[in-house]
């Protein structure tokens, strides 16, 4: 908790505002947690475990989920240091009615039957997403997803191209192309995706990228580089921003937990998309890194050109330690209305709430100590800063 009077008040203001969520790996068919499974076999658990010396003995698919569940909780005394650790308190707290200190094994069957007890009503969905203050949230859609079945104005379409920019030489990403768009020839198969895609509700275009990755127009007239050069022309033509989640190494820990292989790459710089953001003037480029030396030069980026806008704290840098330098610094350097605060990357829809707050702790915090105490903003002005942050902005830059 905050324990500066003037941070506490701005933060129980900022919490009212509603969010708009741009970026997670929610399932719309299935939003919210159904078992303490769901919430603790998120990877994050299970690679803080494993690396904390966890056998991986349970984690496979037919292992009993409660003695998955309870070989992670029976780690957690050695990380329950962690800010990921404090997400699941807050959890526990907030959804479960959980009112210990702290989650020891002891706690492990109230807490899994609490979660099989709650979780099976039938408005679960509806009130995570109310008491999380959750207005929409955005999808991640295999480009052969049909959309079908949920409501697009809360859950936003967007769609992720990694399969079709670095696999589409397999014979399988083929083929799902193919079915998806009755045809073999990449090119139009692009145009019925965005095409489909936008009819219902879309307001995205996605994908991560490597760090030696470096789009460019001339470099080749088929593969990765020309796919992805398509994709931004498509962008352009859709009027849709163009996410960039830059500098991610896939299978660096090769007998990582699953999604618990990758890490980040220092060697990635900007100016490996200078050209993109030239050609580009009409697209906006939302950009996630994973690293704070990253994010200074996504300041500078985002301070000079109008299409280059700073989008959440991802993955690596979504911990408390580098989200307060970087957003300070952003605040400072960056136009207020292009600065996209926050998303969840959530897989289930509980982790909205801790991760928001985590945020929404060191923005009031921020806020205060950079705006309000040095009169640089009253402190209604300072709600409104925090207001384009978390909702504003998205709705403008996305359209949703
Ligand atoms: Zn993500």
């Amino acid at each position: 908790m905050l324990h500066d009077r003037l941070a506490e008040d701005l933060y129980a203001e900022i919490c009212r505002i509603p969010l708009i969520d741009p970026h997670s790996h929610i399932n719309p068919h299935k939003a919210a947690s159904r078992s303490l499974d769901d919430i603790l076999g998120y990877h994050y658990y299970t690679e803080l475990a494993h690396s904390a010396g966890m056998e991986q003995t349970f984690l496979g698919p037919d292992a009993d989920p409660r003695d998955r569940v309870r070989d992670i909780v029976r780690h957690m005394n050695r990380y329950d240091n962690t800010a990921q650790y404090q997400w699941f308190l807050e959890i526990a707290r907030t959804f479960l009615g959980f009112e210990g200190e702290r989650v020891t094994i002891g706690d492990c069957t109230w807490l899994c039957d609490q979660a099989d007890k709650l979780m099976a009503q039938s408005d679960w969905e509806q009130q995570v997403l109310k008491k999380s203050n959750l207005e929409k949230v955005f999808l991640t859609n295999d480009f052969d997803d049909p959309l079908e079945g949920f409501d697009t104005a809360k859950y936003v379409p967007c769609l992720r191209t990694d399969d079709l920019v670095f696999h589409l030489d397999k014979p399988e990403v083929r083929q799902r192309l193919a079915k998806a768009t009755g045809t073999d020839n990449p090119g139009t198969a692009i145009r019925k995706l965005f095409e489909h895609f936008v009819h219902k509700g879309a307001r995205a275009c996605a994908i991560s990228l490597p760090p030696d990755f470096s789009p460019s127009i001339g470099k080749v007239k088929e593969g990765p580089h020309a796919i992805f050069w398509i994709l931004a022309e498509h962008c352009r033509e859709f009027k849709l921003p163009f996410d960039l989640m830059i500098g991610v190494n896939r299978n660096v820990y090769k007998k990582g937990v699953h999604q618990g292989r990758d890490l980040y790459d220092q060697r990635t710089s900007l100016i490996q998309y200078a050209e993109l953001f030239n050609a580009f003037p009409e697209v906006t480029f939302p950009i996630s890194v994973l690293s704070s030396p990253q994010n200074q030069e996504l300041v500078s980026y985002s301070w000079i050109f109008p299409n280059v806008v700073p989008f959440g704290h991802w993955w690596y840098s979504n911990i408390p330690a580098f989200i307060a330098p970087d957003l300070r610094a952003r605040l400072q350097a960056v136009p207020k209305v292009k600065q996209l605060g926050y998303y969840s990357d959530a897989y289930k829809l509980e982790f909205c709430l801790p991760k928001y707050n985590m945020y929404r702790r060191i923005l009031a915090q921020t806020l205060a100590e950079d705006f309000v105490r040095p009169r640089v903003a009253t402190e209604s002005q300072a709600i409104q800063l925090a207001r384009l942050l978390l909702r504003d902005n998205a709705r403008r830059i996305f359209d949703a």
